[in-house]
């Protein structure tokens, strides 16, 4: 918590420089966030007025997101002289004197229309009167607004919820949330609507479950206890849950029984994901979507060339962490590497996995970069470090899916915490070109025997213990004869 904190103060302290400094000609640190955005449901949220405060210099140009700016409707300014007019051009507002000057900025925002035309799970859908929609879709946003701070208030009227995955404002009132103005632009998933919802503690956070409208025959005890099961499975792995707050927007509509999962971060975390009428308690029990998403938490966004490493780390970690929080055996956990890793392997002639955009190189090979991570940090600390501690090392310098890295940021926090060059190395041999891994000679020295889909272990393998220490429970949990 130490490191975030400071994180976020440096984040605040800078933002308040660069504004300020602008304006006043010298930093004030104490200043408050650059821009306020106070906002107003109106009946189910069919219509959002909002009112945005805004330094001099913010409001010169402001934007939404793609395609939504045809549903700002009656936008005005007041730059000191009152409330006039605005032009809208498509998805931008300009209002040349706010360059000089704080400004004002009014308008109202058409959201239950957005939803009906745009039908965009990144920007806007209806569930069942609810309104699922990031704030970059309702909420003009700065161009200039770089690392400066805004602040959101919500308020819906009854019968009405208003969720989201930014993170709570610290010092402002309960009901407001903060992020950076570049935050903005890819801000967390927010819903309005008659959500049913529920706080979960895990270790280390909070896992907010909303549950949309739809049909469903699964209890709410089940969703949120299918929740916590993953955030608990996550948070063992961490050490701790990896953000102080996790929103799990829950849409119960669609074929499959667990259907879709998406995380969206930036100033906070957020998860939507898709729950069928035919799912079972079983299927819950079962799931892996909801965790591999929780993993995605826990990591920085990385630049689109290094998606890989993201979902790299959510296919290797999820199925490790349910293990070791009893929820999967260790053969499942083999099983499922026995199978997949191959879809990771290179051939070649083929690009290494930065200029690599295939499903198989995405999710698989960047989860053999992680096996081979994980290995090696092992092997050369006598199993004393792991990568565990690697992506420990990473939450802990304050990598979250709250925050955009360059990859090499990662890389040297997660070799510093193992005291290794381990990551950095093997990017060298993975990232730019193909590295060929000899699978079948890991699984023998690994004691690891596939005999059609069954999984046998060979204890007397050389590297027994190491297969044993990736997926072994925790001496607490053991004690405790059960984890969740
Ligand atoms: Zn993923």
């Amino acid at each position: 918590m130490r490191t975030t904190t400071c994180r976020l103060f440096i984040a605040a302290a800078l933002a308040a420089a660069g504004v300020a400094g602008a304006a006043m000609g010298r930093p004030d640190p104490h200043s408050g966030p650059a821009c306020l955005y106070a906002v107003t449901a109106g009946p189910g949220a069919r219509d959002l007025s909002v009112e945005v405060t805004l330094r001099a210099g913010l409001g010169a140009e402001l934007a939404v997101d793609r395609g939504l700016g045809a549903f700002i409707r009656d936008p005005e300014v007041d730059d000191g002289g009152g409330w006039r007019a605005l032009e809208r051009q498509d998805d931008h507002l300009r209002a040349p004197p706010c360059r000089s000057r704080p400004c004002r900025i009014r308008y109202r925002f058409a959201l239950a229309e957005a939803a009906r035309d745009v039908h965009d799970r990144n920007r806007a859908i209806e569930q069942e009167g609810a309104f699922l929609a990031p704030p970059s879709s309702w909420l003009v946003r700065p161009l200039e607004g770089g690392q400066s701070r805004f602040r959101l208030e919500v308020q819906a009227p009854p019968g009405t919820v208003f969720v989201t995955g930014l993170l709570p404002s610290r010092g402002g009132p309960a009901s407001a949330y903060e992020a950076t103005l570049d935050d903005l632009e890819e801000a967390p998933y927010s819903g309005f609507g008659p959500f049913e919802t529920a706080r979960i503690d895990v270790p280390g956070g909070v896992v907010d479950v909303a549950i949309a409208p739809g049909e469903r025959d699964l209890p709410t005890r089940a969703l949120t206890a299918w929740a916590e099961r993953a955030g608990r499975a996550v948070a063992g792995y961490y050490g701790r849950y990896p953000m102080p707050r996790v929103l799990v927007l829950i849409l119960p509509t669609g074929r499959r029984p667990i259907g879709f999962g998406t995380t969206l971060g930036n100033g906070g975390a957020s998860i939507m994901i898709w729950v069928g009428r035919s799912a079972t308690e079983a299927d819950l029990e079962r799931d892996w979507v909801l965790t591999h998403e929780m993993v995605h938490t826990a990591f920085p966004n990385m630049p689109r060339q290094q998606r890989w490493l993201e979902e790299g780390i959510a296919t290797y970690v999820e199925p490790i962490a349910r293990a070791r929080a009893g929820t999967l055996s260790a053969e499942e956990v083999w099983r499922g590497l026995v199978e997949g890793l191959p879809k990771g392997l290179s051939r070649p002639g083929d690009p290494g996995l930065d200029r690599s955009r295939t499903w198989g190189s995405t999710y698989w090979g960047g989860a053999l970069f992680c096996f081979m991570a994980d290995l090696q940090i092992r092997e050369r600390t006598g199993n004393r470090r792991s990568l565990d501690d690697a992506l420990r090392g990473i939450n802990a310098a304050g990598g979250s899916i709250a925050v955009r890295w360059p990859l090499r940021r990662a890389l040297d926090a997660g070799d510093r915490a193992t005291g290794t060059h381990v990551l950095r190395d093997l990017y060298g041999k993975m990232g730019e070109a193909p590295m060929p891994v000899d699978l079948d000679g890991w699984w023998r020295r690994l004691g690891i025997v596939a005999d059609g889909r069954e999984i046998r272990f060979d204890e007397r393998a050389p590297l027994a213990g190491l297969r044993r220490s990736i997926t072994a429970r925790p001496v607490s949990a053991r004690a405790a004869g059960g984890g969740r």
